[in-house]
């Protein structure tokens, strides 16, 4: 049964989207702020989300960015303005569809279906082609972009991913942390050097087996680190 996420701050419109996707066999959860929606949706793994322009707590537009960020779903966004829509294909924040208000509650149906098979196809027509990275018990599959270790899966933060991503892609290279800074953080304001060193220790907690002994990233005192092949 699939599973979709209602972010809809008002009761009368979530609750007639609820009735119609669960007459359709689907498995329905409501929120109806923003945060709580994004919280929620990155907690549990839902098919799609059918996610309301104005919100209370976060907007719609934040909440779409948020999530991509970190998990790749469908995302139907639901406006009352003709105009958010060209806002929501503009600032291409990766809607998969958009639907304005009022709709009839069979589109909304219809559209989450053929979204929903739609994804499906995709994702198993590229099952086959995972890229893959194997080094000694440590595995990291960059397509579901997810990291284990021993068969067992880690949880990885997408800044951790994206570090450790890059230094077992690159294997043997010793860089700088201010290389590594720009590289991973490049278009984020926040943050610095000291960051790096931050992220390095949570890896390590999270694939070595002895972290002051490290079987994979190495510490170059003075320079930085590398990933030993
Ligand atoms: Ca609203």
């Amino acid at each position: 049964m699939s599973k979709i996420l209602i972010v809809e701050d008002e009761e009368a419109i979530a609750d007639l989207e609820k009735d119609y996707l669960e007459l359709s066999d689907f498995d329905v959860t409501i929120e109806t702020r923003g945060d709580d929606g994004l919280k929620k949706a990155l907690s549990e793994d839902f098919d799609l989300v059918i996610l309301d322009l104005m919100l209370p707590g976060m907007d719609g537009f934040e909440v779409c960015k948020h999530l991509r960020e970190k998990k790749d779903m469908p995302v139907l966004m639901v406006s009352a303005k003709k105009d958010d829509i060209d806002k929501i294909r503009g600032l291409g924040l990766g809607a998969d569809d958009y639907i304005t208000k009022p709709f009839s509650p069979s589109e909304l149906v219809a559209r989450v279906k053929a979204h929903l098979s739609r994804y499906k196809r995709l994702v198993g027509s590229t099952t086959q082609k995972n890229d893959i990275i194997e080094i000694r018990g440590l595995k990291i599959d960059k397509t579901a972009r997810r990291v284990y270790i021993d068969q067992e899966e880690r949880n990885f933060t997408t800044k951790e991913f994206d570090l450790l991503t890059f230094l077992a892609e690159n294997p043997n290279h010793v860089f700088t942390k201010e290389e590594l800074f720009r590289k991973i953080w490049n278009m984020d304001s926040v943050g610095d050097i000291a960051t790096v060193t931050v992220h390095i220790k949570k890896i390590r907690e999270k694939i070595e087996l002895d972290t002051s002994n490290p079987q994979y990233i190495e510490t170059i005192w003075g320079v930085g680190y590398r990933f030993k092949a």
